[in-house]
């Protein structure tokens, strides 16, 4: 068979591509081992990950809830049933994504792919056999797949990256989550809320590296509180798994004092990802890979090989799904002839824990490394009269804005849906909107988004919720 396009990798940039492909009038074929469009993001990333933590924030909110005079008592956790949410959610959305596909008139093959040549593959199908497609362009989409460092490798089901953690084998009594970083954190959340004393230790002094610390400080007193120890400048030096369970041994301020050895019933390593790059028979076409693993492509997803373009987690980071989804629409357009480049200012992470921890843009420990003159202006969540009615006043709102121009370079926020409200600063900030514009935005009241108003209004001093002496 032969296409205009072939996708390799159906995941949230492989298959945006592949269905804006059609919807613009290409023949298309997308290749993936699943049963169908979704990739990591929809199977055991993103998607999977949420409905826990959604099940996970509502056990956290009705214990709290008997501080407002409503007690529920101990929740009784059926993990067949949870497991069996989870699994439907994601057949749900994977489901939907194959009638798109269908409806699209894109051909979903189930299988791996190998490069032939620069105009064509094979497929190893899944269901057996193989098959051949000829392509005019192809677009790889392979992601990424866990990093375990050899000293993490240990051959036992209680040690597990993330995609063992989604499958909640079991709720352990003791659970180690070996680093910091959005995963460890949202999935420690997770196992802490069903019932896990969850340490969780970081190499490096803080958590969630990228994150500006006033916004980090703010989840991990929360956190502190869910876990049972959060250890920072800690690492596992050796990890070996014994009849009672596995045997740490740690190193560093976490364990000063204590003891380095510890026993954990299981333990997941989320220390971070690896591009998925190599990709079969990449070595007969001229796409170039970096020392880090990533494919190297320009502004507009190619690579060096004119035919083959690359996007997602294959390409860079930050390893995103709604990053992979846009590259995909770009590199799409290059091929249909469009003069378009990938120029995000603004994408926006979100650590979904809670309270949510979200930025986009410029940050402050960014502006300060390049030596950018910036002006940031803060509103605590503690005057929102929407935070305080929802018993939720652990929050932060930032600007970080061009002190001459008054343009919103970035915005930071830390607090329950941060990561919804994060998104009227990527607007703002792709806009090129100034602190002006924001202050004369009428924002509903009483709502969480009005601390996106009044931290523009603190800029000018004149916040209504916030008193600051006239200089
Ligand atoms: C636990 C967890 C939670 C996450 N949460 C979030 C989140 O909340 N928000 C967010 O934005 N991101 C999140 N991510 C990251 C997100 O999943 C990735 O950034 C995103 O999936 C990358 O998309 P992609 O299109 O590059 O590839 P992927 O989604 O990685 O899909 C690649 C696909 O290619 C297939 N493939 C590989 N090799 C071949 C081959 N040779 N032939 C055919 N197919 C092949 C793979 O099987 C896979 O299905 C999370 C990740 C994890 C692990």
């Amino acid at each position: 068979m032969s296409y205009q396009l072939v996708v390799v990798g159906g995941g949230p940039g492989g298959y945006a591509a592949a269905f804006l492909a059609a919807d613009l009038g290409l023949s298309v074929a997308l290749v993936d081992p699943e049963p169908n469009p979704g990739g990591v993001c929809v199977y055991r990333g993103c998607i999977p990950s949420k409905a826990l933590l959604h099940v996970a924030n509502l056990v956290t909110e009705a214990k709290h809830s008997s501080a407002w005079g409503i007690d529920f008592g101990a929740p009784k956790i059926d993990l067949d049933k949870l497991r069996g949410f989870k699994n439907d959610v994601v057949k749900r959305l994977t489901n939907g994504t194959g009638q798109l596909a269908k409806f699209r008139k894109v051909q979903y093959i189930r299988g791996m792919a190998e490069l032939l040549d620069p105009h064509s593959l094979k497929v190893r199908k899944i269901d057996g056999g193989d098959e051949t497609i000829q392509f005019d362009h192809a677009i790889l989409a392979t992601g990424s797949v866990p990093a375990i460092p050899p000293m993490l490798k240990v051959e036992d089901p209680r040690v597990m990256d993330s995609t063992a953690a989604l499958e909640l084998p079991d709720i352990p009594k003791s659970l180690l989550v070996v680093g910091g970083g959005y995963i460890g954190l949202e999935l420690g959340s997770v196992y802490a809320a069903l019932g896990s004393a969850v340490t969780v230790v970081e190499m490096t002094p803080g958590l969630l590296p990228g994150a500006d610390r006033d916004l980090v400080d703010v989840l991990a007193r929360s956190i502190t509180k869910t876990m049972k120890n959060v250890w920072l400048n800690t690492r596992v030096v050796q990890m070996k798994a014994g009849p009672s369970g596995i045997r740490v041994t740690l190193e560093g301020e976490g364990v000063k004092g204590g003891s380095p050895e510890q026993v954990f019933d299981r333990v997941l390593v989320a220390v971070g990802r690896r591009p998925n790059s190599k990709i079969p028979g990449l070595e007969r076409t001229r796409v170039a890979v970096n020392e880090r693993g990533f494919i190297v492509v320009d502004e507009q997803m190619r690579t060096d090989e004119p035919s083959i373009f690359a996007i997602g987690d294959i390409v860079g980071e930050p390893m995103l799904a709604h990053k992979a989804s846009h590259e995909g629409r770009v590199a799409v357009e290059v091929i249909a002839g469009e003069n378009v480049a990938f120029e995000a200012r603004a994408i926006p992470a979100v650590v979904f824990t809670d309270p949510e921890l979200a930025w986009a843009g410029l940050t402050e420990a960014q502006a300060e490394k390049n030596g950018r003159k910036v002006v940031v202006s803060k509103f605590p969540w503690g005057a929102s009269g929407r935070a305080i009615t929802l018993d939720r006043v652990d929050g932060l709102t930032k600007l970080i804005l061009d002190p001459e121009t008054e343009r919103i370079l970035g915005v930071g926020l830390v607090g329950a849906g941060a990561g919804e409200l994060i998104a009227e600063g990527v607007l703002a900030i792709e806009m090129g909107a100034n602190a002006t514009d924001l202050k004369l935005s009428i924002h509903p009241h009483p709502t969480l988004t009005e601390t996106m108003m009044e931290s523009a209004e603190v800029f000018f001093g004149q916040a209504t919720h916030v008193y600051r002496p006239r200089r």
